[in-house]
């Protein structure tokens, strides 16, 4: 069955995704005017995938007295290293204390309280406040849960197990008609025509070896938004999480994430030899931002240093274990089933790639360049900079994901009009997703994704260079001919239920973005937050700073810089100072 039938269906808003970002945005859309048609797809179950639901640490919001969004802001704006757009994350500051009341009062969650009935907030690190609004260590699971509720109580459509394959423009290519998806179930094609559409499929550096995100995620949106000839920004700036669980090469649990608030509460890292090293890096010690952290552990797996598996320790056993068993129960339990004792004994660990800062480029109100398509979450760049806090994940793709929902329902009472689409878009792209359905040489996708890790870990990972991204370049061409030219193995051609060729889309989706974070990563020649070149291992001037810019042309890449504005504040000030008695 390698025919192309293909169902078309209407909607006023098209949703790509159900994380934080896809969710919010819908039930602010449907708010905002309840008699707009609004359809989810998502390429998982809804209220089953993505990367929200998985948020174990939690959610920053400025809420307690002697904290404020200014400080919230400034330590956004130092973690970021000076790179993000200030009044972005100057958006995100605010938005963050106006939705988690939301998610309170509104929605449903419930988060952990200080005794005298207050939210309480824990430490994280690389922020000068403790501001990490949570639940237990499972702060995903109650957000997720209550988002999906809501979604499924207001009759928002939903097109589950549905992959987005590419935009499709209007006829006269001024603006964006619909989306050419998948039913992964059937095989059929769908294309869904919209007035306005929501990427908000959400990043995820899954090309790594090791890697925190989702099995869904594949760097679908932005691979999308790249053929679609979008701008994105800050793309060589991947996030390592300094401790991902190292338990052994044979199972998935290596590279998931121990959550940050196991250093934020005092967590040691040791050395093979068992002695802490944190401190020889940075005076914040296991506290520093995740980049620095994991930089350390990284020279110290060089250094040969190493665990057994060839990591470091984590240490919570001087904290008393009753403690650590109470304050991090899920973490705990994630540790003994791959046989660790995190509350009295220790946990190897290694850095594993977490989160990608950089996505599309974006407005303020969502809107992006292409006419009818909005980003939010963590498809979209620019917030976050060259690093993120932890915490500011969540926060980021909920505040966003809310006024992406209220814009496009404003946008499709304005200006909002289905588009005739460009037909021939729509069959060259069935064209390009079919073409490892056709005969011809079978290619091994295992090999293919263990050597796609390989290079993306050692010649562009926690540590690069001119030569390590030239030979990443090189590296990621051959793969990408042989991915292409290849067809899938066994002779499956069926398009039901095919996790082969899907696994072939998620690899094609992975190598165009694994080519663009090299090109970014090659174009910056200074060491930044998340970006460390050794043979640049300065920072530039932060008065100077600017971002990386990249859009596809054919089958290659355009990647230039552009000057930070420093709409708020300028590197040598603080608000906080600014604002005095605001602190
Ligand atoms: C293990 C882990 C722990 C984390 N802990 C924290 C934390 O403590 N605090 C914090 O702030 N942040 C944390 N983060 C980061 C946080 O999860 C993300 O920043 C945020 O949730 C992203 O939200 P999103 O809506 O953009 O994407 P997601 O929540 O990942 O949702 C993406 C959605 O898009 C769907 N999708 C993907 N591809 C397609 C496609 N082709 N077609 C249709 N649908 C598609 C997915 O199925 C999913 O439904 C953590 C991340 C991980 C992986």
């Amino acid at each position: 069955m390698t025919g192309s039938a293909m169902r078309r269906l209407t909607t006023d808003i098209l949703i790509l995704g159900a994380g934080g970002a896809g969710l919010f945005a819908a039930l602010h859309a449907h708010a905002a005017n309840p008699s707009l048609s609004i359809t989810i797809a998502v390429k998982g179950l809804l209220g089953k995938c993505g990367c929200t639901r998985m948020v174990q640490g939690g959610y920053n919001a400025a809420l307690a007295s002697g904290d404020s969004v200014e400080r919230h802001f400034m330590d956004t704006i130092e973690g970021g290293a000076w790179l993000p757009d200030q009044d972005l994350a100057w958006i995100l500051v605010n938005g963050a204390i106006e939705r988690i009341h939301e998610l309170e009062n509104e929605l449903g969650c419930f988060f952990d309280r200080n005794p005298d009935g207050t939210i309480h907030q824990k430490a994280f690190a690389g922020q000068t406040f403790d501001r990490t609004v949570h639940k237990g260590d499972l702060t995903g699971i109650e957000i997720v849960n209550r988002l999906a509720e809501q979604v499924w109580a207001r009759g928002i459509h939903r097109l589950e197990e549905h992959r987005a394959l590419e935009f499709i423009k209007s006829a006269d290519g001024s603006a964006l008609a619909g989306v050419l998806l998948v039913d992964i179930r059937t095989g059929e094609y769908v294309y869904v025509e919209a007035k306005a559409v929501l990427l908000s499929t959400g990043g995820g550096p899954t090309m790594y070896k090791y890697h925190t995100p989702s099995g869904d995620k594949s760097c679908d949106g932005l691979a999308m938004a790249l053929s679609a000839g979008l701008p994105l920004r800050d793309l060589e700036m991947v996030q390592f999480h300094p401790t991902g669980l190292l338990a052994g090469e044979y199972t998935r649990m290596t590279g998931t994430v121990l959550e940050e608030g196991l250093r934020g509460a005092g967590g040691y890292l040791l050395d093979g030899g068992g002695e802490r090293f944190m401190q020889k890096y940075d005076a914040r010690g296991e506290r520093a931002t995740r980049d620095i952290v994991s930089r350390a552990i990284y020279a110290e797996m060089r250094a040969g240093n190493t665990s057994p598996h060839g990591g470091a320790w984590l240490s919570m056993a001087h904290l008393g274990a009753d403690n650590v068993r109470r304050q991090f129960k899920g973490m705990v339990e994630r540790c003994a089933d791959c046989g660790f004792d995190l509350a009295g004994g220790r946990v190897e660990v290694v850095p594993t790639a977490h989160y990608m800062m950089g996505g599309v480029e974006f407005a303020d109100d969502c809107s992006t360049e292409l006419r009818g398509l909005f980003v939010a979450g963590e498809d979209s760049g620019g917030v976050h900079g060259a690093n993120r806090l932890g915490g500011n994940g969540v926060a980021n793709s909920t505040v966003f994901g809310g006024i992406a929902g209220d814009a496009m329902a404003g946008w499709v009472a304005r200006e909002g009009t289905l588009h005739s689409a460009a037909e021939q878009m729509i069959e060259a792209a069935i064209k390009r997703s079919d073409r490892p359905l056709h005969a011809g040489e079978a290619v091994d996708l295992e090999a293919i994704r263990d050597r796609l890790y390989a290079t993306m870990w050692d010649d562009a990972g926690i540590v690069r260079d001119a030569a390590s991204l030239d030979r990443a370049d090189a590296s990621l061409a051959a793969l990408s001919a042989e991915l292409e030219q290849g067809t899938l193995p066994h002779g499956a051609r069926d398009r039901a239920f095919n996790l082969a060729w899907h696994d072939w889309l998620n690899l094609r989706n992975l190598m165009t973005v694994s080519r663009s974070i090299v090109q970014a990563a090659k174009a910056r020649e200074d060491s930044r937050g998340a970006h460390f070149r050794a043979d640049f291992p300065k920072s530039s001037d932060l008065r100077t700073s600017v971002y990386t810019r990249i859009r596809r042309k054919d089958n290659d890449f355009a990647c230039d810089t552009v000057p930070v504005r420093f709409t708020r504040v300028r590197p040598g000030e603080s608000l906080l100072a600014l604002a005095p008695g605001r602190n």
